[in-house]
């Protein structure tokens, strides 16, 4: 089964691109979702996280003390990578894990993996092609503060912070952009699927 990976910064529609290709019979192997799930209460990567740095950093009601976590490798570069790696393997192998079940399942088109930071961790690796949804800078700032009910200088900020879309470009085999109506995208993507060969219903 084709993978499929779909990546976009704050903002672009990746999530709406990805609720549509849902709608038209992909599975959807989300990244952001799976690393929420890995560190809800009960799961093992929390008593890994335990043993790396202390006790202080589990709730009383057993869930992640994520405050806690990020003041203690807030200063510290060595920590702050170890988190990462404890993290990352776990997301991994939790996102390896879904999509094995997707392609036993076998009854889907293709699957997607949805993940804002797709090209930062290396899973274009994983994929077949690439999908980067773009959208122009203001678009982008106002319909996250809209969605968020975010001020425009905290949504630039954390834009910024983030691989640029011109080195994402580079990256990926298609670029979906988002700068026009709904009806526009879904045409794109629409458009999309038939030169690759999927269908579209
Ligand atoms: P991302 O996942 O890339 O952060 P979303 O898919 O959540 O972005 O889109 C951000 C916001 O913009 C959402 O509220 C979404 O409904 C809205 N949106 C997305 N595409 C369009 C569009 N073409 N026109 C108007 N609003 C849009």
């Amino acid at each position: 089964m084709e993978i499929i990976g779909l990546t976009g910064g704050i903002g672009t529609g990746k999530s709406t691109v990805s609720r549509y290709l849902s709608e038209q019979n992909f599975a959807i192997v989300d990244a952001d979702l799976i690393s929420r799930q890995v560190v809800e209460p009960g799961m093992p990567l929390l008593d890994e996280l335990e043993a790396a740095f202390g006790s202080d950093i589990i709730n009383e009601d057993g869930s992640l003390n994520r405050k806690g976590l990020a003041a203690i490798v807030f200063n510290d570069v060595e920590k702050r990578k170890l988190m990462d790696s404890i993290m990352h393997k776990e997301i991994l192998a939790e996102m390896r894990r879904v999509m094995e079940d997707f392609q036993q399942q076998g009854t889907h088109q293709g699957i997607i993996i949805d993940a804002p930071l797709l090209f930062e961790i290396g899973l274009e690796k994983w994929c077949g092609q690439v999908w980067l949804v773009t959208a122009d800078m203001d678009l982008r700032i106002e319909r996250v503060c809209a969605r968020d009910d975010a001020k425009p200088e905290e949504v630039e900020a954390r834009i910024r912070n983030q691989m640029s879309d011109d080195e994402k470009k580079k990256l990926s085999d298609e670029i979906l952009d988002n700068s026009g109506t709904l009806e526009e995208l879904h045409k794109q993507i629409s458009e999309l699927l038939q030169k690759k060969g999927f269908e579209v219903c």
